[in-house]
């Protein structure tokens, strides 16, 4: 049986601070209380109750929330086994995921949904990472743009649109589209109408396009400074601005960002200039990690056929004409570059990474922080971010170094 659990000597980390000389009680799957270490000291736990842990001075942080991955280990996240892509998710420090469709045909995404939906009936801790929802990037978007496939977007209706909802069983949290696909306000008021929360994105979307997809409730972005209008020219010496400067100023939207290690998706600056307008409690980071996440530089045939080359040096997935289609990374790696690229803080980098994707999908109360009461999800890393211990619901699923009191 897995045992409750007293973590010492931890630096504990909240979206403002990290907290020293506490010690964190989990019990039950649930965090059950952050105590003073030096009272814990003084009167040591010594009953067969709690399994003490000696953290030795690392970081405990919430478990990292990855709301756009597309797959990891060589596993696809339309098609599973969905316990072997939890458990690599998992040594990383992610304790939930939406898997999220690539752009595929209508059948395969549908079937995609089921296979999903079934498995978070079946899924334990032990598992790994849980699945918390889906993510769906298309099939209602602008083959224009990115390295998604033109002949599976296709054109929204109410059949199709039904049939996603109802293979999703109410799982479907986030689906991205484009503004200027035919039928695109009807099929955004069907996905409000369902909670679904819905992204822009692959869009050349113009500002007064961007006021209207407000007041239809969009609320998020999907990867911002990928996939979006080509750069705005200079005119007449003046610079002009376009849907990338509209929404970086639109505080009601979320944006999610890849921040790759060499800034290949976004670079630095731009990385910097997200962080100055929309502050750290509206960014949200994404692996947007594909299959080939945890595999060596190469030339690689992904499982739907779409050939791919991994760069030596490089945590991003490129097409062969060099298009960038995805990355490598996890979570923890997504943290460690967004703090070396704007130089923000480490509790405010984790929290873009856990509290802010749990406030999005509206698990704030369950997940995304260390507080009293809400579930045992956390990872525990060293200051490299490199993850040694991972607890799912209160159960150790993943430890690399061995911690003892
Ligand atoms: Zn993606």
């Amino acid at each position: 049986m897995n045992k409750n659990i007293i973590l010492i000597n931890g630096l504990i980390l909240t979206p403002h601070t990290v907290l020293h000389d506490k010690v964190l009680y989990i019990r039950e799957g649930k965090i059950e209380k952050i105590a003073a270490q030096e009272d814990y000291l003084q009167h040591p736990e010594t009953s067969d109750f709690y399994n003490v842990i000696d953290v030795q001075r690392m970081y405990i942080s919430p478990g990292f929330i990855d709301i756009h991955t597309h797959g990891a280990n060589g596993i696809d996240a339309a098609f599973g086994p969905y316990d072997q892509m939890a458990g690599y998710l998992a040594r990383h420090g992610t304790t939930a995921f939406l898997p999220t469709f690539w752009n595929m045909d209508l059948e395969s995404l549908i079937n995609g949904c089921r296979l999903i939906s079934r498995w978070m009936r079946e899924q334990k801790a032990d598992h790994g990472a849980q699945v918390v929802g889906i993510n769906s990037e298309g099939p209602f978007i602008n083959p224009d743009r990115g390295a998604q496939s033109e002949e599976h977007a296709i054109i929204p209706t109410a059949e199709n649109v039904g049939r996603i909802l109802s293979a999703a069983e109410g799982n479907l949290k986030i689906m991205t589209v484009s503004s200027e696909i035919s039928g695109y306000e009807n099929m955004v008021r069907t996905l409000r109408k369902h909670d679904v929360h819905v992204a822009l994105g692959y869009c050349r979307a113009s500002p007064p396009r961007l006021e209207r997809a407000l007041n239809l409730g969009i609320s998020h972005i999907d990867h911002i400074f990928d996939c979006f209008a080509d750069p705005v020219p200079y005119e007449g010496g003046v610079k002009a601005w376009g849907i990338e400067e509209e929404l970086l100023v639109c505080d009601e939207l979320y944006a999610e960002v890849i921040a790759d290690k060499n800034g290949i998706h976004v670079p630095p600056v731009l990385l910097t200039i997200l962080l100055r307008c929309k502050g750290a409690e509206k960014i949200i980071l994404i692996s947007d990690s594909r299959d080939a996440a945890g595999s060596p530089p190469g030339r690689y045939t992904m499982k739907d056929g779409l050939k791919i080359v991994l760069r030596e040096g490089e945590d991003v997935v490129r097409l062969e004409n060099g298009s960038l289609a995805g990355s490598l990374m996890s979570m923890n790696d997504a943290i460690r570059n967004f703090m070396r690229h704007t130089g923000i803080s480490l509790p405010a980098a984790v929290t873009a990474a856990t509290y802010n994707p749990a406030k999005f999908l509206a698990l704030e109360h369950h997940k995304g922080s260390i507080r009293a009461g809400l579930d045992a999800d956390l990872a525990v890393f060293d200051e490299d971010i490199n993850v040694h211990m991972t607890i799912i619901d209160g159960k150790t699923v993943y430890q690399r170094k061995s911690f003892t009191a």
